[in-house]
């Protein structure tokens, strides 16, 4: 696994300081649940990290080297959003390989890494199906076969269980624990669900109006008033 540390990171937007200086590290196969209300920054956080968003202060670093200079694409960084952000047009194998064609890969190899996060994932029966003639929560499989394909140093997830209904929610959380646990990735979950916080999580972060009020683990964290 890897280590993630998260800076002094600072974020602005116009006016808006949506990050206020946040610390915060995640150790080698930990996942970091961020926690919060609606607002407090918890995405923007992710942003930052996954390399969308540009910090006006801190650093983001992996294993102790800073990759704030570096595009999303070469961070090592794989994330899963809430919608599943599939393309319509690309059968399920075609979403996992585009991240891994990025990358000038032999094509043999990128079938062989396709067919590897496809079987992870148990969805090795539906490469050839286009995103629509999929499940909610198999399309959130697909996302994040797609993720784990590039064999990220850190896994990043924004509210990946919120489409889904109950079943389907349930589901996918106890296979993407099963993963990471599998392979030891460092993640971090951004959720507003309590009890999502509780099952996953090995740590919470619980944010506020864009700082972070208290990190712990779940029941540390919930045994305070
Ligand atoms: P959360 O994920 O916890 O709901 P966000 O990170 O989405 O919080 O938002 C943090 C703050 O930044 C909020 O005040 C939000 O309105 C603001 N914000 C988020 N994205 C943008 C944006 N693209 N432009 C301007 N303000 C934004
Ligand atoms: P989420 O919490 O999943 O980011 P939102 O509805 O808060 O969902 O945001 C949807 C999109 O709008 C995101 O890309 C976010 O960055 C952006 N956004 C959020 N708040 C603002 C804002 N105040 N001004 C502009 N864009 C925003």
């Amino acid at each position: 696994g890897h280590r993630l540390d998260m800076d002094g990171v600072r974020v602005r937007y116009g006016q808006t300081l949506a990050v206020r200086d946040v610390t915060l590290s995640v150790e080698p196969g930990e996942m970091l649940a961020l926690l919060g209300p609606s607002g407090c920054g918890k995405t923007t956080l992710l942003r930052t990290v996954a390399g969308f968003i540009r910090a006006e202060a801190g650093r983001v670093l992996v294993d102790g080297a800073a990759i704030d200079h570096l595009p999303p694409g070469r961070r090592g960084v794989g994330i899963v959003f809430q919608s599943y952000a599939l393309f319509p047009h690309m059968s399920a194998a075609e979403n996992v390989a585009y991240g891994l064609e990025a990358r000038r890969l032999p094509r043999a190899e990128i079938a062989r890494k396709v067919e590897a996060a496809l079987a992870a994932v148990r969805m090795e029966g539906f490469a050839d199906r286009r995103p629509r003639a999929l499940s909610g929560g198999q399309q959130q499989r697909v996302a994040l076969a797609r993720a784990l394909a590039i064999e990220p140093s850190i896994l990043l997830l924004d509210e990946p269980f919120a489409a889904l209904d109950r079943s389907l929610r349930l589901d996918l959380q106890l296979e993407i624990k099963r993963i990471q646990r599998r392979f030891g990735v460092t993640a971090v979950l951004v959720t507003h669900d309590q009890d999502e916080a509780m099952s996953m999580a090995d740590r919470m972060a619980v944010m506020n109006a864009g700082q972070v009020e208290q990190v712990g683990p779940p029941a540390e964290v919930y045994d305070r008033p």
